[in-house]
């Protein structure tokens, strides 16, 4: 059985195909979702959606992109959520130095308001980053110094891998890892250990390569898996088991 650790799966226009996305989901051996919630209509869609799917888990927090427009605005909502025990971690929250769409500072704000939180409630947090490493760690070594947390849809190098590793933290690897020209980042995926390995679709983006071009769904997740599958030399079917367990473990589900 297969888990994907990090789809948007209530959000549009993923939300208005829901229906045949999680029916490919179970034909295609997912049993578990983490449904990333990113503002006001995807936390309550996926708050809903959770009541009648128990395999579906809800991750909640503004991105980095979006702090500047919604942060302020809907902190309190993901706040109330995480508190009422309602989401199994805090994200993906962040730091993207690459696109920028929302000032440096506050990005920085918003991720320490996100990991003051998820300290406060014991959940782990879900991260993105882009070009922010050094300030992520910097920022993570003071405000989050024992926190779980992982680097999902990873695109870093072995060494900002490693320093999450000394951390204890999670690796997550995306439909980027399929990408022809993505040599490195499978070199990076091999020498990242297998229990620290989480495996996504970040669904609707980032189709792997033999859908590049259409929108991702978590069905699609057997083609990263093999990828890591053909890097550490083990069957899939171990790679799908090794990053099921991974992802309970890191979300708490095995408590
Ligand atoms: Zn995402």
């Amino acid at each position: 059985m297969f888990t994907d650790s990090h789809a948007h799966l209530t959000c549009d226009p993923v939300f208005e195909e829901l229906d045949g996305i999680l029916k490919r989901a179970n034909e295609n051996k997912i049993d578990k979702i983490f449904n990333i919630c990113t503002d006001k209509m995807s936390l309550e869609r996926g708050l809903e959606l959770a009541k009648k799917e128990k395999w579906i888990h809800n991750v909640g927090a503004t991105t980095p992109h979006d702090v500047e427009k919604e942060g302020g605005l809907y902190f309190p909502l993901f706040e109330a959520a995480a508190k009422q025990g309602k989401l199994v971690a805090i994200g993906e929250t962040g730091l993207d130095y690459h696109y920028e769409i929302s000032p440096k500072e506050l990005q920085k704000t918003f991720l320490v308001r996100y990991f003051n939180l998820a300290a406060e409630c014991l959940l782990p947090v879900v991260i993105h980053c882009r070009d922010a490493f050094e300030d992520l760690y910097a920022i993570a070594q003071e405000s989050f110094p024992k926190g779980h947390a992982v680097l999902h849809c990873f695109t870093g190098t072995m060494k900002e891998a490693e320093i999450a590793l000394e951390k204890d933290w999670m690796i997550s690897f995306s439909g980027i890892v399929t990408f022809k020209r993505s040599e490195s980042l499978r070199a990076v995926a091999k020498e990242v250990p297998i229990n620290h390995i989480l495996i996504e679709t970040d669904t609707p983006y980032l189709a792997p390569q033999s859908m590049r071009g259409k929108m991702n769904e978590p069905s699609f997740i057997h083609e990263t898996a093999q990828i890591i599958a053909n890097v550490k030399g083990l069957p899939l079917e171990e790679v799908a088991e090794i990053t099921s367990k991974n992802a309970e473990r890191f979300f708490n589900l095995d408590l």
